[in-house]
């Protein structure tokens, strides 16, 4: 697709997001519409989709700091006494004790994937509100790609799980999740929530914009 092409909502069509059925609306009030083969509200974009999509990205931004800043856990070993890990105490640790392929791929995992998330997603949303007229399939392909991902988030908390076992078995140590490890569950979710509620097609109706807004 390319911007000037010819959408469904510029063809007085609306597509169902839950059964991909494509139809014609029978009213045209907005909220009036349901799919006539599933009964889900028909809306021709996802509503609000920006501001939500703004608002649990700025919400998971803001508790990334507190997620990897507060402690991840609290350790307590007779050896060691008791004491507190962030994630990336907890990477150093695992570093340390040798365990450099565990460390490195919750290192990816728990602090980089996350924040490559939150960075594309802010690169898309700020483009969308600029206006682009170029690179709409770089930024189409770039939500394809969060999307796809997004169906794994729960590996980012997989994996600070894992930390936290084997952390637990070198230490033999009793181990109980700490603050941050709410706030980083959190700023999974939020990516996430973040990610569902921005509808792609924002993509194509701001490069459609930029097109038709004249030059200068
Ligand atoms: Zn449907």
């Amino acid at each position: 697709m390319r911007p000037g092409d010819i959408t469904a909502a510029g063809a007085g069509l609306l597509s169902c997001l839950t059964c991909g059925l494509l139809s014609q609306p029978a009213s045209h009030e907005e909220d009036a519409n349901a799919c006539p083969r599933c009964g889900r509200r028909l809306h021709v974009r996802k509503p609000h989709s920006l501001l939500r999509s703004w608002t649990f990205l700025v919400a998971a931004m803001v508790l990334y700091l507190p997620a990897n800043l507060l402690p991840i856990m609290d350790t307590e070993s007779l050896i060691m006494g008791s004491h507190s890990d962030t994630i990336m105490s907890g990477i150093v640790l695992l570093w340390k004790s040798g365990s450099w392929g565990i460390a490195i791929i919750v290192f990816i995992a728990s602090i980089m994937v996350p924040m490559l998330k939150m960075l594309a997603m802010l690169v898309i949303l700020v483009a969308v509100h600029q206006g682009v007229s170029t690179h709409c399939h770089d930024l189409a392909r770039l939500y394809r790609i969060l999307e796809i991902i997004g169906r794994w988030s729960m590996l980012d908390v997989f994996v600070v799980a894992i930390l936290v076992t084997l952390v637990q078995l070198q230490l033999l140590a009793a181990i109980t999740p700490a603050k941050g490890a709410l706030a980083f569950g959190a700023v999974v979710v939020l990516t996430m929530l973040s990610t569902m509620s921005f509808d792609p097609r924002l993509i194509w109706d701001s490069a459609e914009h930029a097109r038709r807004r004249p030059h200068g």
